[in-house]
């Protein structure tokens, strides 16, 4: 599903160049739960909006279900990820203004499908999530875990094969993480592609495998199942706060 060979990514701005990913090299197959963890700065946003078509690359290969993505002007990068993917951020990004069951409804709109019928599938789309009761709510009015609940459900209307999330946990309490992760899960059971940014390893154990990012390369990456390996480099670097 997603291939990057030698990937490299620079910021810059003004006369400074910042070299944040150093030669990528990642296979992630169909179907997979993938999470990147690495300390903060260490590029996984980065990582994760070049795999979302979000942002470009300098050098190196990114191929997405066998088709390269590289220098897509605006227009044919939107059609690509529109057709692939869907996107879950810390802070939910739902519109404010609007409720749960419009923001559901927002890329059918965008897709320019009729009222009536992005309503409808909206409706299914938030009951599939529990959602059902809270239709026309605001996001002010709602929970954490629900405002997480609305942005996955409105991810997942345009039926994409990969979901990506950045820190998708990382606004909420604990109980409620392992809630949005059990959401996620039956997501990757349907079959699509999920891959998450999370600091935490016990969120990360949630996931079939755990890729680790340190200064702008893959470090390890640890299948689940061998998580007595995992939790030995735990151990031994002796860190619990960040890995
Ligand atoms: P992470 O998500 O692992 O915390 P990021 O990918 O957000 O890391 O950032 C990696 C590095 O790149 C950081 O040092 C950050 O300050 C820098 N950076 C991120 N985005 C930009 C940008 N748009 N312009 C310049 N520097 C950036
Ligand atoms: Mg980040």
């Amino acid at each position: 599903m997603i291939v990057l060979n030698n990937l490299h990514k620079s910021y810059v701005t003004g006369n400074n160049s910042l070299h944040v990913l150093k030669g990528i090299d990642l296979e992630i197959h169909a179907g997979e739960f993938v999470s990147v963890m690495g300390s903060s700065g260490s590029g996984k946003s980065t990582l994760l909006n070049i795999l979302g078509i979000l942002d470009d690359y300098d050098e190196g290969d990114y191929f997405l279900d066998g088709k390269k993505i590289k220098g897509l002007n605006e227009t044919r990068a939107a059609i690509t990820r529109n057709q692939m993917i869907g996107f879950v951020f810390q802070s939910f990004n739902l519109i404010s203004f609007k409720n749960a069951l419009e923001n559901v409804a927002l890329p059918l709109y965008y897709q320019k499908v009729s009222r009536r019928k992005r309503n409808v599938i909206a409706m299914e789309y938030l009951d599939r999530f529990g959602l059902k009761d809270w239709a026309d709510h605001l996001p002010a009015e709602l929970s954490g875990g629900q405002k997480q609940r609305v942005a996955i459900a409105r991810a997942m209307i345009s039926k994409p094969q990969v979901i990506l999330a950045d820190e998708p946990t990382g606004a909420l309490d604990t109980a409620t993480s392992f809630e949005v992760m059990q959401i996620l899960k039956e997501v990757n059971d349907q079959g699509i592609t999920v891959i998450i940014v999370t600091h935490e390893h016990d969120i990360a154990a949630m996931t079939s495998k755990i890729i680790r990012m340190k200064d702008g390369i893959i470090g390890e990456t640890i299948i689940n199942g061998d998580l007595k390996m995992y939790r030995e480099i735990i151990r031994s670097e002796n860190t619990f706060s960040y890995v």
